[in-house]
């Protein structure tokens, strides 16, 4: 692998050459990828990572006193440091190890909610993950609390004023994305949670679209918690990331039982384990932890605000030439954007679009990108999304354009 250091200039083709996947044929053409809001690639060192787990270290942790489990443990405590570290959280029993952003924020919904009371109101809005929905109406349901929704306007921005109107005394949580998977808009989350503070409420960030695009610093967000899924951030699958505070994890009770978890186990009482093992009951996946980290590092090798002019400027240029076609629509035109560009083609069904798309080798998202709710306020069955990672190049736009070209005069 190259390193890539922040005193190496930003180099696309060296970043490439760290992912193998980007060098392979789909239908036979070269792959192009454009769905890295659904997943992103891995670099050859996670991959690298992975094997070398299974190959020499590969032991359960926490438990034993052998050699072997001891080296899974001190690299799965590790690698919390390190996220630790990139999200600039004061404490790494504040990082708890998850399966993902959705089991994240079932976790907060579970166990937060346990202490929140009929009639209380939990706070998300219009342009919400279903992940960001669901595990909230299951808890509005099971406790008799309020949900509202924040709207947005047609640019897909969260309306700020009607924000104000719907804090009530009785407000216990906002639950908000950090960036929209569908629409790509960065919302003002700096504004959210000072003005959520002031009422004494929590606040629950969905990063599972920022961490990969802009620097996260969770202390200086002054959020109470805040989530990611490590496939999104070029680590495995199966494993993501809850950072909570201390002072409010500790007030909360366990999500799951079971082993780890425990203090004492007697059929009387069990007395439960300190932060963060607390909240991770079970083997969990070790592997891809251990490996989350070493993401992670290499993310952090990167010059992050190089990557948002990059990715930035691919956005741009990829909206320009669609807009040259007859009949397209940008759905998403937030001032505030990242590289998510949603569209539908007039008269065109997005499934449609998509698969003529990927017969010449262009990997597009199409569908209503699990925010369904979202689609019903624009009044679309769905969207053609790409979504852009750093490794992607205005050669590759130049290709999606010219595949956009040939599937819109065989639609027509
Ligand atoms: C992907 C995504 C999620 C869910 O993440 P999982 O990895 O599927 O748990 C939640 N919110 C947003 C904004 C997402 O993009």
């Amino acid at each position: 692998m190259i390193t890539v250091g922040k005193t190496v200039p930003f180099d696309v083709s060296r970043i490439r050459s760290d992912f193998p996947i980007l060098h392979r044929k789909v239908n036979g053409k070269d792959l192009i990828y454009f769905d890295n809001g659904a997943t992103s690639q891995k670099p050859q060192v996670v991959i690298d990572a992975i094997t070398e787990y299974y190959t020499n270290n590969n032991a359960n942790i926490h438990r034993g006193v052998h050699y072997l489990s001891q080296l899974a443990t001190t690299q799965y405590e590790n690698a919390r440091t390190i996220i630790q570290n990139y999200i600039n959280a004061p404490l790494s029993q504040e990082i708890l190890f998850t399966k993902g952003t959705t089991d994240a924020i079932n976790l907060v919904a579970n166990s937060l909610g346990e202490l929140f009371s009929s009639g209380d109101e939990i706070m998300i809005s219009a342009m919400e993950h279903h992940s960001n929905i669901v595990p909230w109406q299951m808890l509005c349901e099971r406790k008799g609390l309020v949900l509202k929704v924040i709207p947005i306007n047609e640019a897909g921005e969260l309306i700020m004023s009607e924000f104000d109107n719907l804090f009530s005394p009785k407000t216990k949580l906002v639950s908000i994305t950090h960036i929209s998977n569908t629409l790509g808009t960065i919302n003002p989350i700096e504004e959210i949670i000072a003005k959520t503070h002031a009422i004494g409420a929590y606040v629950m960030i969905d990063g599972a679209q920022s961490i990969q695009h802009i620097k996260v610093d969770v202390q200086a967000l002054d959020c109470d918690f805040f989530a990611f899924s490590g496939h999104k951030v070029f680590g495995p699958t199966g494993v993501g990331i809850l950072y909570g505070k201390k002072e409010i994890l500790d007030k909360m009770p366990p999500y799951q039982g079971g082993g780890d978890m425990i203090a004492k186990v007697t059929f009387e009482k069990t007395t439960y384990n300190e932060l963060p093992h607390k909240f991770e009951a079970g083997t969990p996946n070790i592997s891809g932890g251990i490996c989350l980290g070493t993401a992670i590092t290499y993310l952090a090798e990167l010059d992050l605000d190089a990557i948002h002019a990059h990715e930035s400027e691919l956005a741009h240029y990829a909206e320009e030439k669609l807009l040259q076609f007859d009949g397209v629509r940008i759905i998403g035109t937030a001032k505030n954007k990242t590289s998510v560009v949603s569209f539908i083609v007039n008269g065109i069904h997005p499934f449609d679009l998509g698969t003529l798309l990927d017969k010449q080798g262009i990997a597009v998202r199409t569908g209503h990108h699990c925010t369904q709710p979202l689609m019903d306020f624009y009044q679309i069955p769905g969207t053609v999304r790409a979504s852009f990672a750093f490794y992607n190049t205005k050669e590759e736009i130049d290709v999606f354009i010219h595949a956009m070209e040939r599937s819109l005069n065989m639609l027509r």
